[in-house]
């Protein structure tokens, strides 16, 4: 039973008792005023229908002032409730306690519709937030990885213009790998040089248990290994272990990467490294190796030629010997060893005999031969430290250092019969009947002068020019003395 119909029957019930509470009252005061009179019967009835139709009256009004709007309210409550409508409001109600509890219903419908919205709004800015955030946190990852990249290309600019800065060919290929093994976080790192033959040299390592310096390796030629193939990664060689098989001193772990070094089109070698297990080499890092090949392949390019310049500046081109200026320069420095420790030295003077002769019969072309010829002889028949040097058309000087006279004597006999030896084209036909040379030796006196003691030497040869050729001049000892002062 719903509560206004609850409240409805206990109005009329109410009025009921007060109907009869009134009869009793009105009888009573009659039987008081009639001295003990009874009441009539129909004072009763009358009693009791006026009080059963105020109440029924009271009941009807009170369900019609209260009854359907409260019905209307609860079952709009229940409603909103359930299917959480929060947007459709109760109709207006008057202004009695009812139509006040509708109105503030109403605007606690409002005021739930406006925090729906505002938790609707709160999860937008939520989820935008979060969006914000992971592509803050991607920015910052990319400008991380932007910002070490960077950083690796400026130390390599910086180590690649430290080692273009030097023309030693050496010290190029040793900054080039003790500087860049580090920035490539590598832990082996090599750079190989193609040979005249075809295969590579070591000329530089770094990170190798046992330098590896010096080791030719053959060119790995065949598969995808083939230089020509550009930049080769294996992120991990423990896949691939045949990807090192050119070279046993890489190991089969980690990652592993060559890339070729060319200038234009040239092959100039192979840049070699290793990278540990927990570090990889990816497809990513080939690009940037390819970029310091390049730059590599620059600085060693430049040391090159500057190595072919000084070779040209300073050696002759027929027979590959020193010349006169690489002569001079060492026999300086062996003329200033010679006076700080007090060490002898000698010089040697060559002169091919009737040389004019033999290029007469048998051509410029047999002439040439002859003076390569000579020259191999000379240097295969010197000491490493000694130098032989053309310094005119067939004129060659020897310098012999640490030897004294005597020493250097035995050694012009020694090439002289050696030359004497040579079966040169047109040696048969020489007026000696034989290919040969003449000698002048000379051993530097105390404080001598480059100058004097070349001259000397000189002197010396054209002694043994007239002494018939093919001979051995020593100068003499007081000539030399007289000529010092
Ligand atoms: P001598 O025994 O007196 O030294 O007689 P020679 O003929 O050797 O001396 P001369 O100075 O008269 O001649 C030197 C010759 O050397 C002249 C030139 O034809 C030759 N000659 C010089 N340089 C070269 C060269 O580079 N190649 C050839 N084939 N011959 C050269
Ligand atoms: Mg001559
Ligand atoms: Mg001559």
């Amino acid at each position: 039973m719903s509560a206004f119909r609850k409240a409805a029957l206990r109005v009329a019930l109410a009025a009921l008792v007060a109907g009869a509470a009134t009869g009793a009252v009105v009888q009573g005061v009659v039987y008081l005023a009639r001295g003990g009179a009874s009441l009539e019967p129909w004072w009763w009835l009358a009693s009791i229908a006026s009080g059963l139709g105020g109440g029924l009256a009271a009941g009807l009004v009170v369900r019609r002032a209260f009854g359907a709007r409260l019905a209307t309210l609860a079952k709009a409550l229940d409603g909103r409730a359930a299917d959480q409508d929060y947007l459709r409001r109760l109709p207006e109600m008057g202004d009695d306690e009812v139509g006040r509890i509708a109105a503030s219903f109403n605007r606690v419908l409002a005021r739930v519709t406006t925090l729906q919205g505002d938790v609707i709004d709160g999860q937008r800015q939520l989820a935008a937030k979060e969006r914000e955030l992971a592509l803050a946190e991607e920015l910052a990852i990319s400008q991380r990885e932007l910002e070490l990249r960077l950083r690796e290309r400026a130390l390599l600019f910086e180590v690649l213009r430290e080692s273009a800065s030097s023309h030693d060919l050496d010290a190029v290929l040793d900054v080039l790998v003790t500087r860049i093994g580090p920035a490539l976080r590598a832990n082996r790192l090599a750079v190989l040089l193609t040979t005249p033959g075809d295969g590579l040299e070591v000329r530089a390592a770094w990170g190798f248990d046992g330098s590896p310096v010096g080791r030719t390796i053959a060119t790995p030629s065949r598969g995808p290994w083939a230089l020509d193939h550009g930049a080769m990664v294996v992120p991990d060689v423990t896949r691939i272990p045949r990807a090192v098989d050119f070279w046993d001193e890489l190991p089969r772990t980690g990652s592993f990467a060559a890339i070729p070094i060319r200038h234009v089109d040239e092959e100039i070698g192979m840049l070699v490294l290793t990278r540990p297990e927990e570090d990889p080499l990816n497809e990513m890092t080939a690009h940037y190796l390819e970029a310091v090949a390049d730059q590599a392949a620059l600085a060693i390019h430049n040391a090159q030629l500057v190595k072919q310049l000084e070779e040209l500046a300073t050696h002759d081109e027929l027979t590959g010997l020193p010349n006169r200026r690489l002569f001079e320069r060492r026999l300086d420095r062996a003329l200033a060893y010679s006076d700080r420790y007090g060490q002898e030295l000698s010089v040697l003077a060559l002169d091919i005999d009737h040389f004019k002769h033999l290029n007469d019969t048998h051509g410029h072309a047999a002439g040439d031969a002859a003076l390569v010829a000579l020259a191999a002889t000379l240097e295969e028949h010197t000491r490493e430290v000694d130098t032989v040097a053309r310094v005119g058309g067939e004129e060659l000087w020897v310098l012999l250092p640490q030897t004294p006279l005597r020493a250097a004597a035995d050694v012009a006999e020694k090439l002289r019969a050696e030359v004497a030896r040579l079966a040169v084209k047109g040696a048969a036909d020489q007026p000696l009947g034989r290919f040969s040379v003449s000698v002048g030796v000379a051993a530097r006196r105390a404080g001598e002068a480059r100058a004097e003691l070349l001259a000397r030497a000189d002197a010396a040869l054209y002694e043994a020019k007239r002494a018939g050729r093919d001979r051995v001049a020593v100068a003499r000892e007081e000539r030399a003395a007289a000529a010092g002062g």
